[in-house]
């Protein structure tokens, strides 16, 4: 009190227009009526250095005729202030949720489904997310960070590890864990385990896919995982089709830990255009081939160039030898045109813009074993 006394003395205000201007001077002011002004005196003396710098030299600043204000609309007005000051610093609630789980359980599309969004790309085949994606979800007093991660495996080659490290990165930060499990999965799920092992983060179990499964079947893998790993909670979900999502929304909300906002309030992701571009073609290379071709596939921005109208997107599809080269061009190109055309399509969609789109392909032999192409890749930190 005596400090803030200290700040505000000597000034003298005046406050309302035209006959109803009353002048306060702080000298003179009972000892209640400063306690009630003093407050909104201070913020006052910031918001009109802050905005007219300017008229600060003058002892006495006239708000009200330099903002045509009334007296109880300016105290109002800090009152909100503070109080949403206050708020903001007592009750911001934000925390990291990492999705985990086996490839192809629908990490993905849970993602997608909770943060409104698609963010990541989801194909039927497994191994689809190569690396980890934050999807963002703001509010006026909370932020919810999710990470959606690369299928579980036992790796085989210099990716897969990469993949794996981004996994285990996403559960040393991670508030919460959220293990999406299929209904259909056959109880093998140990390399799951193994990797929570590690993590503090409370676990909740997402029994995904019911749609395609019975009452009977989700109330026993629902007791299965109850006594397997005796998580927070579980829920049987389909991310699919939209069922039970909320729920689980609403619990992770109800979760969180007090905390100021860890992005801007604006960021939905951690990525940037260029990521989004590459991933929307690597997906439509995992759905239009076979066998081996899309686990050999990376795709490559060279050029992103952003006009007035439209993005000119240059790509390079890299594979790792001359006959993925040919399978992946198809015969007289109809395959690639293929998949230009769908890409683009969907560019064009999630960028809100004309897309004109280049592809080259380019092979390095054995790319995702050479640590130094993983790296020029984005795939190690
Ligand atoms: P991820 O590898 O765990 O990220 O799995 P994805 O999200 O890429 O999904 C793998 C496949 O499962 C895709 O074909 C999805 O459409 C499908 N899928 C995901 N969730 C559901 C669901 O709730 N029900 C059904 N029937 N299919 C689903
Ligand atoms: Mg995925």
């Amino acid at each position: 009190m005596q400090k803030a006394f200290r700040l505000a003395k000597g000034s003298l205000f005046f406050f309302g227009s035209g006959d109803r201007t009353r002048t306060y001077d702080l000298r003179v002011m009972s000892p209640t009526s400063y306690q009630l002004l003093h407050p909104a005196l201070c913020f006052a003396h910031f918001f009109i250095w802050f905005i007219k710098p300017n008229e600060l030299p003058n002892k006495e600043s006239t708000i009200c005729t330099s903002f045509n204000w009334d007296c109880k609309d300016i105290i109002r007005f800090f009152a909100v202030q503070i109080k949403s000051q206050i708020y903001f610093h007592m009750s911001h609630r934000a925390g990291f949720v990492s999705i985990i789980g086996k490839p192809n359980a629908g990490k993905s599309t849970l993602m997608n489904a909770l943060v409104g969004e698609k963010m990541s790309i989801i194909t039927p085949k497994a191994q689809t997310t190569r690396h980890r994606i934050l999807g963002i979800v703001n509010g006026d007093d909370y932020q919810i960070v999710f990470s959606d991660t690369p299928g579980i495996i036992k790796p085989h080659y210099a990716l897969q590890e990469t993949m794996m490290h981004q996994v285990s990165g996403s559960l040393v930060d991670a508030d919460m864990v959220l293990l999406v499990t299929d209904i259909n999965e056959k109880y093998d799920e140990a390399d799951v385990m193994d990797k929570l092992k590690n993590s503090q983060a409370p676990l909740v179990i997402l029994i995904n896919k019911i749609d395609k499964s019975d009452q009977e079947t989700v109330e026993a893998k629902i007791a299965y995982w109850e006594e397997a790993l005796k998580p927070k909670a579980v829920f049987a979900i389909s991310a699919l089709h939209d069922h039970n999502v909320k729920a689980v929304m609403d619990m992770v909300m109800d979760s969180l830990p007090e905390h100021p906002a860890y992005y801007e309030k604006d960021f939905l992701t951690d990525r940037n255009d260029r990521f989004f571009a590459s991933e929307i073609i690597r997906e439509k290379i995992f759905k239009l081939y076979e066998k081996e071709i899309p686990y050999s596939t990376e795709v490559i921005i060279t050029a992103f160039v952003e006009d007035p109208t439209l993005y000119r997107i240059s790509s390079e599809i890299i594979v790792e030898r001359d006959s993925q080269k040919n399978i992946l061009i198809g015969k007289g190109g109809e395959m690639l045109k293929k998949v230009g055309t769908y890409a683009r399509k969907d560019m064009e969609e999630f960028f809100q813009r004309k897309v004109f789109l280049e592809m080259f392909i380019k092979v390095i032999p054995d790319w995702r074993s050479k640590k130094n192409y993983l790296k020029k890749f984005g795939y190690e930190d």
